[in-house]
């Protein structure tokens, strides 16, 4: 048995898979099997698909182009409700009560809120000064107990990247299945550890059409592993999670690739602006591969009461981290369009 056989749920082993009607037949002339109304949604089709039907339980269609435009096998590819979905997948195979995930601190919280849900234990590995990884570290907090180490890379919301040499490291030593979300990958596309894919069953990617795709409404994610993994989140996956107007969507949005791409050149130019205009008006902002920033207001400025200002005075919303560990005075600001980024410097440069 392999080791990543080992560390799924007993009861997740021994179960068989729901199967549902659109499993058992794809294909047809008239469907009679799923009780679905057959006289159609009172608004007919929609993109040119049918709503009144269920969707393809796997997304099939969707995975296919999203296999090609990654450049793995289909059966490497699962699509969810959001990246979140899949996170809570990986939670519900692998990780029993009496278990733990490993995380890094900080760093995106859904991975701690779904091992809360299943009342398994979180071990926090703080980063450096800096905001880097010591890889050693997390190897340290890994025990017989851990299931998951999640990797955030870009990391939510310090921005930085892990190099690859330390996310191999991770999931050669470890021995746990080890994800590594690039939700903002195609922010920096050249820092991706897809190449690991070939050589470490262990290891999951995850993305999402939220970010670069501009697409958060759809709740469209996926996870880029091995056929042993994929074969069983696919297992505990609930049949239609992703609908068929948010598949056919992506589907589009995969088409325009080149659009998304200019949209994230234009992104990463307004960044650069913003980090200057950041500097010049005194305040740290840290290095970022992702389509964010974090910024760190001097000791005389109380962050709270800048973040109200801002969202009172000019209804801009940008998010405080300041209680979080080592972000003490820090906020997450989103890069937003020339003319949102304009009135936002206007509006701190107004209140500090
Ligand atoms: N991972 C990270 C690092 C994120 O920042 C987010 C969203 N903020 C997600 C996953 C979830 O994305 P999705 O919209 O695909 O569920």
């Amino acid at each position: 048995m392999s080791f990543i056989q080992k560390l799924i749920r007993t009861n997740i082993k021994k179960m068989p898979g729901y199967v549902s009607a659109r499993h058992l037949a794809k294909s047809g002339k008239i469907f009679l099997d799923a009780n679905e109304n057959a006289f159609g949604a009172p608004f007919g089709k929609i993109e040119g698909v049918d709503p009144s039907r269920y969707p393809d339980p796997l997304s099939d269609s969707l995975r296919q182009k999203l296999a090609k435009y990654v450049g793995v096998c289909q059966s490497q590819i699962l699509v969810g409700n959001g990246s979140d979905e899949i996170i809570w997948l990986l939670l519900f195979a692998f990780v029993e009560r009496t278990d733990n995930i490993v995380v890094m601190d900080p760093t995106f919280s859904m991975y701690r809120v779904f091992a809360d849900l299943i009342g398994a234990g979180v071990k926090k590995v703080s980063l450096e000064e800096d905001y880097s990884l010591d890889p050693k570290k997390i190897l340290k907090a890994v025990s017989a107990k851990t299931k998951i180490i999640f990797l955030c890379s870009p990391n939510n919301p310090t921005g930085q990247t892990l190099p690859i040499k330390d996310i191999e490291e991770i999931a050669k030593k470890s021995k746990k299945i080890v994800v590594v979300d690039e939700a903002y990958i195609e922010f920096c596309p050249e820092k991706s550890a897809k190449k690991l894919l070939k050589k470490y069953p262990n290891l999951i990617i995850l993305r999402t059409f939220s970010k670069a795709w501009g697409l958060a409404g759809l709740r469209v994610g996926y996870g880029i592993s091995s056929e042993e993994i994929i074969e069983v989140l696919a297992k505990v996956r609930a049949p239609y999670s992703v609908d068929v107007l948010s598949a056919k969507l992506a589907e589009k949005a995969l088409l325009g690739a080149s659009k998304m791409k200019a949209a994230v050149k234009k992104l990463l130019a307004e960044k650069e602006k913003l980090t200057e205009d950041f500097w010049k008006l005194g305040l740290i902002t840290f290095p970022s591969d992702a389509n964010f920033l974090l910024i760190r207001f001097d000791k005389g400025h109380q962050v709270s009461k800048v973040c109200k200002g801002l969202r009172d005075k000019f209804g801009i919303i940008v998010r405080d981290f300041s209680d979080k560990l080592g972000l003490k005075n820090c906020v997450r600001i989103s890069v937003g369009t020339e003319g949102e980024n304009r009135k936002l410097l206007k509006a701190l440069k107004e209140m500090l």
